[in-house]
């Protein structure tokens, strides 16, 4: 705790720190950048925002996705994924066409994967064979998942726990629970299994106090950064497009959690984030 006081005196707050930011969940292949895809990065590199990994939800998108990392290498890696919405693709043929893609060296992740009972038109016990089909599949393929998660919590605590029974060994993540919005107890669950939780804008969301309780007990050595943009804006954009300029807003928010300064929750987060994805950035 006297350490943890200390840095936050060290650190001016309202100055990004020196510290190098990463965006671990982008969709900047939206057609939303379309207009000044190449202005959003350079805004993100000059806000300290230096890596980030771009998320392809379907097959169709995984070559955009795997384009904009390759033309990105100081800056991007990608994970390919079958979003929940269309988990009913997930046949034989597209896991073998995934586990050749995954081994390309740009992507670092299966994902997003997951399960969605809010708003996903495939049935709940469809999505939860792909799912556990997928989550395998990164296991044996030592790849981390990306899993995507809404209002399905309870039945993807029970796939985790059949697939992911006991935390990874000579690696600290199995994956992670990006734009987690589960309970502060769901929090404790995933943490210790080995699963990192993804923080976005709704942690700086005034209401969402339970939110913030989650991250607290998650902690900073569990937590990395994300903006899912073009979606989920923090709270001093809240209706507008979301960009990865935005991460030290998230960031600010979390060191108010953890009474750490700014500059300690990039350090501490960006690490996890390139253990979770076994990759070097420059
Ligand atoms: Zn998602
Ligand atoms: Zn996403």
């Amino acid at each position: 705790m006297i350490r943890a006081q200390e840095d936050s005196r060290e650190v001016p707050e309202t100055e990004h720190p020196s510290a190098k930011f990463f965006d671990t969940h982008t969709h900047l292949t939206d057609p939303r950048f379309d207009a000044d895809r190449e202005a959003v990065l350079e805004r993100a590199a000059a806000a300290g925002v230096s890596r980030l990994v771009e998320i392809a939800d379907a097959p169709e998108d995984w070559p955009r996705v795997l384009a904009f990392a390759r033309a990105r290498p100081q800056v991007a890696r990608c994970a390919l994924g079958l979003h929940p919405y269309y988990a009913d693709a997930c046949t034989d043929g597209l896991l073998a066409l995934l586990e050749r893609q995954a081994r390309l060296p740009e992507v670092v992740a299966v994902g997003e994967i997951g399960l969605d009972y809010a708003r996903g038109p495939v049935a709940p016990q469809v999505q939860i064979t792909a799912l556990q089909r997928l989550l395998a599949s990164c296991r044996d393929w030592g790849k981390p998942a990306v899993i995507h998660c809404r209002e399905a919590y309870a039945d993807l605590r029970s796939v985790v726990q059949e697939v992911f029974p006991s935390p990874p060994e000579g690696r600290r993540f199995w994956g992670v629970v990006h734009c987690f919005s589960g309970s502060p107890d769901d929090a404790e669950f995933f943490t210790r299994r080995g699963f990192a939780l993804g923080a976005d804008g709704p942690v700086t969301y005034p209401k969402n106090a339970d939110l913030r309780e989650a991250f607290r007990r998650a902690g900073p050595t569990a937590t990395v950064l994300e903006t899912d943009s073009p979606y989920l804006p923090p709270q001093s954009r809240r209706g507008q497009r979301n960009d990865p300029s935005l991460i030290p807003e998230i960031a600010q928010a979390l060191a108010g959690v953890w009474e750490i300064g700014l500059k300690e929750t990039a350090r501490v987060t960006t690490a996890n984030a390139l253990e979770l994805f076994e990759t070097r950035i420059p």
